[in-house]
């Protein structure tokens, strides 16, 4: 058995109150002591993976090097950690029940009724013991999905309360993420909910160990000794997480209120050496103090919803803070692009990007926003269903094509400039049968793309059916409009560019799942600054 300690993250009261970003703070902090830490999340629904899902269901569907379609609190994880995730961080209960069937049928439980314990309970703590096994972690936090007391999450709580009878209290412990609701009528803070959903998980027989509350306004004292008392736990085990302007503040927050002490402290471990978050401030001191200030557009289908393109924002955020400059996102909806003009709303933006997606609504809108961006200089960034657009506005605009299309938009189209690939022509089952993770794309020397990475080779993710038709090649490309990387293996173009233009690059990949706090994408980099230089010249 390896050494591994284990920190479970559960959550009370309301969904949406930031376990992922709370894991991810405590990671962090345990990592700046020079511990190996990784984050795992288990969500409770019945789907294999979020890559079915649609982004108004569950957000961003985050994808990993090893072509994991995730929850996008891995997203979190990598970005915060600056390491990588695998398909190992996100297990579902769809995948849980997919593995025991799957064993079932191959007899591995012969002559034995298959139950929910110990079954699907045993497969559930395999799974979290996963990671820590192969001795590469000091420490595995894993986040349970959904809020104590949901039907679904019971087969998880019972796996922890096993596990935690089975490893031991020093090596694994119980952290409860609540809400401390404030009733403006009263003026006051109320500890009922928070009672009551550490009461939920005892009944399930586990006792929480350190309580994180989630607050609009500071606790008191003497509201956390009520709590202290109420909840079984001493007050200093009682964390205040209080609303904070961004979710970067979230560690320092946690440090203040000595979270990683009383974490370390009851699995008794000592720091490997000193708190060390010197690269962290110096991101947040440049995020929080900026020179300059732009706007980039966002386009896509599903920006009344923020998190759906979590990872984009956040590479901006990271771009944003190593050039010192504030980037206001003006989310603009692509279907209201196809409404009218289109000049408008894009004349007092420094940058536009078009953003990943699926299927056919909006998409004329993305198609005008890209030809007004390469008509009028403005930087543009296409990313993924976006470059697939900055093509067929090519063909359609300026190579005399009126009818290019992609046939995920039109079956029938004839002048099918984006197409199915090769190898999903075959393909019937929607999951996880898409182009995904992690591939390799040779740069062209004289190319943006090759000036922002500084490199001849790298490897991006993926996560798309559809691919520039090479039979196209030779009408669409010319000395203004080239493929600036393609897949060695494969030949699949990956990244086009428009050279009579300040910086309009497309990317058949998704550069934002690999940008990080201590590593800011090199494309998004290169954007904002070509952005700011738009805004330097209006
Ligand atoms: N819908 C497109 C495809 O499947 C693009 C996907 C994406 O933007 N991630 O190829």
């Amino acid at each position: 058995m390896s050494n591994t300690k284990y920190i479970f993250v559960t959550g009370g009261v309301t969904s949406s109150l930031g376990k992922g970003i709370i894991a991810a703070s405590l990671a962090k902090l345990l990592q700046a002591q020079d511990f190996k830490v990784t984050i795992q999340k288990f969500d409770p629904y019945i789907n294999v993976d979020p890559g079915t899902l649609n982004p108004y269901e569950h957000g961003e569907c985050f994808v990993t090097d090893d072509g994991a379609e995730t929850d996008l609190d891995l997203g979190h994880y990598e970005r915060f950690l600056n390491v990588k995730t695998s398909q190992a961080n996100n297990v579902t209960t769809g995948r849980i029940y997919q593995s025991v069937i799957e064993k079932e049928r191959r007899g591995e439980f012969l002559g034995k009724t298959v139950q929910v314990i110990p079954h699907i309970t045993n497969e559930i703590k395999e799974r979290m013991q996963l990671l820590g096994e192969s001795g590469e972690y000091d420490i595995v936090i894993t986040e349970i999905g959904g809020t104590v007391g949901d039907i679904e999450s019971l087969p998880y709580i019972e796996s922890v309360r096993q596990l935690i009878w089975d490893l031991g209290k020093e090596n694994a412990l119980v952290i409860h993420l609540t809400l401390i609701p404030y009733l403006a009528a009263a003026g006051e803070l109320k500890t009922k909910p928070t009672q009551h959903s550490v009461k939920t998980l005892m009944e399930s027989g586990i006792s929480a160990d350190i309580i994180v509350c989630r607050t609009e306004h500071e606790l008191s004292t003497e509201l956390r000794e009520k709590l202290a008392l109420f909840c079984n736990v001493k007050s200093e085990s009682i964390i205040q997480s209080i609303d904070v302007d961004t979710i970067y503040d979230v560690p320092l927050k946690m440090r203040d209120e000595g979270l990683d002490k009383v974490v370390l402290e009851k699995l008794q471990m000592t720091p490997k050496k000193p708190l060390d978050l010197k690269p962290w401030n110096v991101f947040l001191d440049k995020f929080k103090n900026p020179k300059h200030r732009i706007k980039i557009g966002l386009v896509g289908k599903y920006v009344e919803l923020q998190d759906s393109y979590k990872s984009i924002l956040e590479s901006l955020i990271h771009a944003g803070a190593v050039n010192e400059t504030e980037i206001e996102v003006v989310s603009i909806h692509s279907e209201h692009l196809e409404e009218g003009n289109v000049a408008k709303p894009l004349d007092k933006l420094h940058g536009l990007i078009v953003a990943p997606g699926f299927g056919e609504r909006g998409i004329e809108g993305k198609i005008s926003a890209i030809a007004h961006a390469r008509a009028h200089k403005l930087p543009f960034f296409g990313i993924c269903l976006g470059m697939q657009m900055a093509v067929i506005e090519y063909a359609r605009n300026h190579v005399g094509i009126p009818k290019a299309n992609s046939t995920e938009m039109d079956t029938d189209c004839h002048e099918a400039v984006i197409d199915l690939m090769e190898s999903q022509k075959s393909i019937v089952k929607k999951g996880g049968t898409m182009r995904l993770g992690a591939w390799d794309c040779e740069l062209q020397a004289e190319s943006k793309a090759a000036a922002a990475y500084q490199k001849k080779t790298v490897s991006e993710r993926h996560r798309h059916r559809y691919e520039f038709n090479n039979d196209f090649a030779d009408r669409i490309f010319d000395e203004n409009f080239i493929i600036a990387g393609t897949n060695p293996e494969t030949g699949l173009v990956e990244i086009i560019e428009y050279n009579d233009h300040p910086w309009f690059v497309g990317v058949q990949f998704h550069p934002e799942y690999k940008s990080t706090v201590s590593d800011p994408h090199p494309l998004f980099v290169a954007f904002v600054q070509a952005s700011l230089m738009q805004k330097a010249k209006k």
